[in-house]
C-alpha cells in the first residue's frame, strides 16, 4: 500500500457496533469484563486504549514498521528509549541536538549513570573515535534544528550495526512522508508527534516504532510501566491529522522550496540554510535518504546584527513569532534568544547560531502572502 492510503486506513475500520466511519474517542479508564480474565482484550486505559491502539498501528505502519506506542509528548517518548539502558551504558548523539533532548540525556539520565557523547555526526569518523564496548544507543536527528545539517542514516546504521548498538531516528522534522528510518536500517524511530504528525498545533504527543519484537517488548513494557501514555482524544485528533499528512508535505515542500529561493535573492541576507540547494554541504546525503526537502529553512542577515533579526521577526504580521514548528500555520522564530538561548553564546555560535539566525517553520497558506509577508519586514 502506498503513503497516502495508508496515511488514511491503516489501523483504523469502521465502528462493528455503529458504523462509525471515524475512530471512536473511548474516553474511559477501563474495560468491563465478563468474568475474571475474561476481558476484549483491554482491561485498562494506561496499558491499552481503542483509540490509542489505532493510532499507534497507524504511526507504525506509516513509518514501514510492525509495533507503534504514542506517549504524553516527543520528550516521554526519547524517555522510555533511554530506560532500555543500565547503568554504564552509554550513548552517541548528535552535538546540535533539540534542545529538550539534551536536556534529558544530560540532566535526568546522567545522575543514573548513562554517558552521554555528543560529537559531529557529519563527519562519521568522530562517532567512531568515541564509539566502545558500552556503546548500546545511537541517536540521531536529521535534518538537525536549526541549522538544517543532514546526517547519514545508513553509514549510522552500518557502524551500530558493526558495533551491537542501537541505531534510533528522531524523525521529526522529515517525518514519514520524506523520509522512514527503518528503511535505512535505523532500530527505533522517535517522533515529536506535536510537529508535523499532529500537524494543526493543537496537541503535545510523542511516537515510537520499531520492527524487532524484543525492542517493541521493553517499548510497550515501560510505556505500562512509567505510564506517560497519551489520551484518546489526543489520539482521535492526531489519527485525523495524518490522514492529510501526504497533502500538507506536498505544499509544506513546495512553499518551502519558493521561499528558500526567493530569501536567497534578497540582498538583506548572508546565507540561507535549506537541504534542497545543490551547494548544501550534504545534498548528495539528502536526496539519496529523503523524498522532498521540507519546510524548515534558516537564514542569517548581512551584518550579522541582533537587532535587525529582532525587528524582522517582529515585523512579519502572517508568520507568528513562536517555538515548535510542523503546523498548517507559518512560524518564525530566533534561535538565539528563543529555542537555543539557554546554550552560552561561545557555544551556539560554534555550530552556527549566531544573532542574525532565524528560523522558519513555512506553513501550507498560499505562498505568495508568505513571500510578501518576509518582502515586507526584510525592507
Ligand atoms: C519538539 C521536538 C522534540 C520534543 O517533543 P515534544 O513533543 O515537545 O516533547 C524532540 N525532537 C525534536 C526534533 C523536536 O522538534
Amino acid at each position: 500500500m502506498k503513503f497516502g492510503t495508508k496515511a488514511i486506513h491503516a489501523g483504523v475500520h469502521p465502528d462493528p457496533t455503529t458504523g462509525a466511519i471515524m475512530t471512536p474517542i473511548y474516553q474511559t479508564s477501563t474495560y468491563v469484563q465478563d468474568g475474571v480474565g475474561n476481558h476484549k482484550g483491554y482491561e485498562y486505559s494506561r496499558t491499552q486504549n481503542p483509540t490509542r491502539h489505532a493510532l499507534e498501528k497507524n504511526i507504525a505502519a506509516i513509518e514501514n514498521g510492525k509495533f507503534g506506542a504514542c506517549f504524553g509528548s516527543g520528550l516521554a517518548a526519547i524517555d522510555c528509549v533511554i530506560k532500555m539502558l543500565n547503568p554504564g551504558d552509554e550513548v552517541i548523539s548528535t552535538n546540535d541536538l533539540y534542545g529538550g533532548s539534551y536536556r534529558i540525556f544530560k540532566t535526568i539520565f546522567e545522575k543514573y549513570g548513562i554517558v552521554f557523547h555528543f560529537v559531529d555526526m557529519q563527519n562519521t569518523s568522530e562517532v567512531e573515535r568515541v564509539l566502545n564496548k558500552n556503546t548500546k544507543i545511537i541517536w540521531v536527528e536529521t535534518p538537525t534544528n536549526p541549522m538544517m545539517n543532514i546526517i547519514d542514516i545508513s553509514a549510522m546504521s552500518k557502524i551500530a550495526k558493526k558495533s551491537g548498538a542501537l541505531l534510533c531516528v528522531d524523525n521529526t522534522f522529515a517525518t514519514p512522508y520524506l523520509q522512514t528510518p527503518l528503511d535505512l536500517g535505523a532500530d527505533i524511530v522517535m517522533h515529536s508527534v506535536t510537529k508535523y504528525l499532529g500537524g494543526h498545533s493543537d496537541v503535545i504527543m510523542g511516537a515510537l516504532v520499531t520492527s524487532n519484537d524484543k525492542i517493541a517488548d521493553e517499548m510497550y513494557r515501560i510505556q505500562n510501566s512509567s505510564g506517560a501514555v497519551t489520551g484518546p482524544m489526543d489520539s482521535f485528533l492526531v489519527l485525523r491529522g495524518i490522514k492529510t499528512l501526504h497533502l500538507r508535505m506536498q505544499r509544506h515542500c513546495e512553499n518551502g522550496e519558493k521561499i528558500a529561493h526567493y530569501l536567497k535573492t534578497n540582498s538583506k541576507i548572508e546565507k540561507v540554510y535549506w537541504p534542497g540547494f545543490e551547494d548544501h554541504p550534504n545534498h548528495t546525503i539528502a536526496k539519496h535518504q529523503m523524498r522532498g526537502f521540507g519546510g524548515m529553512i534558516s537564514f542569517t542577515l548581512k551584518g550579522n546584527n541582533l537587532e535587525d533579526a529582532l525587528t524582522i521577526v517582529k515585523k512579519v504580521k502572517l508568520f507568528a513569532l513562536a517555538e515548535s514548528l510542523g503546523g498548517v500555520e507559518s512560524l518564525i522564530g530566533h534561535p538565539a534568544t528563543m529555542t537555543h538561548a539557554s546554550i552560552p553564546k561561545e557555544v551556539r555560535e560554534k555550530s552556527g547560531v549566531v544573532d542574525s539566525l532565524i528560523r522558519l517553520s513555512v506553513g501550507v497558506e498560499d505562498v505568495d502572502d508568505l513571500i510578501e509577508d518576509l518582502k515586507q519586514a526584510l525592507i
